[in-house]
């Protein structure tokens, strides 16, 4: 249920309103809007809600009952886009932010190399795990805590912001004291501890797809973080699991617009993981900029043939180069800039 305010609905009244729905035992999550104040109910409790009781309080415009499961996350309880701003960096609002650098972080020197190249040709965000889902235990792990210092000491120096994955509730306190965004990888997406935990940071969250989540599954996944109080999520689709093996994913293109149209929340792509194919990176981050994506995540070597992770889907510098310099002609054409 979403109680839509008046609006010139007073401070008083929207407390009043808010006090009525805790005192029944259900949590009341307040987005401001432009022009009036929507107040989400979420939770569960005894008493059932009876939508006329609210309906007749100060200050109320109406009464909305959601018939999605997930709440927080959908547009009608934020009809306006949500922007996750941090410094001059603003993510779900005009600009196409593009967050690049290595699968994973392997040392201070690979991390600066990469990252003075993607800096340089626009990236603002600097990608690189530290801990690594690895699908065999024999693969590379990460660097743990020397890969998010090194994270933060050369994003610092290129003017950069970091996003790396967090993969335990254990480790969120470190992680979230080196990076900017916390990353939920695609093998966690149904980690609800680890969820619930994140509701409870003050930093955004990343939450990639699912390799076989649905996109209402995927949206209940971010319900599990704002729930817990952190509205700042945004969702990134990395592509799925599905019959056709010539690629490592299928890049589901249509969940871009799907998601602007059904929720609020920003929606990043991430073509790299998606497809697992260099040569197929970069028509795959113009499909997602054209269908309406607010960032790509991108994997960027400098050696990928001696890379410790996900070499054969990274893609060169200069060819990072050559598709932010697609990606300026093509934004002005859909009302972007980058
Ligand atoms: C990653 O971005 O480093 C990663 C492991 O991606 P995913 O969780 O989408 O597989
Ligand atoms: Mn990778």
């Amino acid at each position: 249920m979403v109680i839509v305010m008046n609006e010139h609905a007073t401070e008083d009244q929207v407390e009043k309103v808010i006090a009525a729905l805790t005192q029944k035992g259900y949590d009341a999550h307040r987005s401001t809007g432009a022009t009036r104040t929507v107040i989400g109910v979420v939770g569960t409790s005894r008493t059932p809600l009876d939508p006329r009781e609210f309906e007749i309080l100060p200050g109320v415009h109406e009464v909305v009952k959601i018939s999605e499961p997930y709440k927080l996350a959908g547009r009608v309880f934020r009809p306006e886009d949500t922007v996750i701003r941090m410094g001059d960096v603003a993510i779900g609002g005009r600009e196409v932010v593009v967050m690049a650098g290595p699968c994973a972080v392997e040392s201070e020197k690979q991390l600066d190399i990469i990252a003075a190249s993607v800096s340089r040709y626009g990236a603002r965000i600097l990608r690189g795990g530290a801990f690594k889902p690895r699908t065999s235990p024999y693969s590379f792990q990460g660097l743990g805590e020397e890969g998010l210092k090194y994270l933060r000491k050369v994003a610092d120096r290129h003017r950069l912001l970091v996003v790396t994955e967090v993969m335990d509730t254990a480790q969120i306190p470190l992680v979230a004291g080196y990076a900017d965004i916390l990353q939920v990888g695609a093998r966690n997406m149904q980690n609800f501890n680890l969820l619930k935990e994140l509701g409870r940071v003050r930093k955004p969250v990343l939450l990639k797809r699912g390799m076989s989540a649905t996109i209402q599954e995927w949206l209940l996944s971010a319900e599990y973080v704002m729930a817990g109080g952190n509205h700042d999520v945004m969702l990134c689709e990395r592509g799925i699991r599905t019959f056709e093996n010539y690629t490592r994913n299928t890049m589901d293109i249509s969940a871009i617009p799907i998601i602007k149209k059904i929720s609020h929340l920003p929606i990043l792509a991430d073509p790299s993981h998606g497809t697992g194919l260099r040569d197929k990176v970069i028509p795959m981050a113009r499909a997602a900029v054209a269908a309406g994506a607010d960032g790509i995540m991108v994997e960027v070597h400098h050696e990928p043939e001696s890379a410790l992770s996900d070499g054969p889907q990274s893609i060169y510098p200069e060819q990072f180069a050559e598709l932010m310099t697609q990606l300026r002609i093509m934004a002005p054409a859909i009302g972007r800039t980058i």
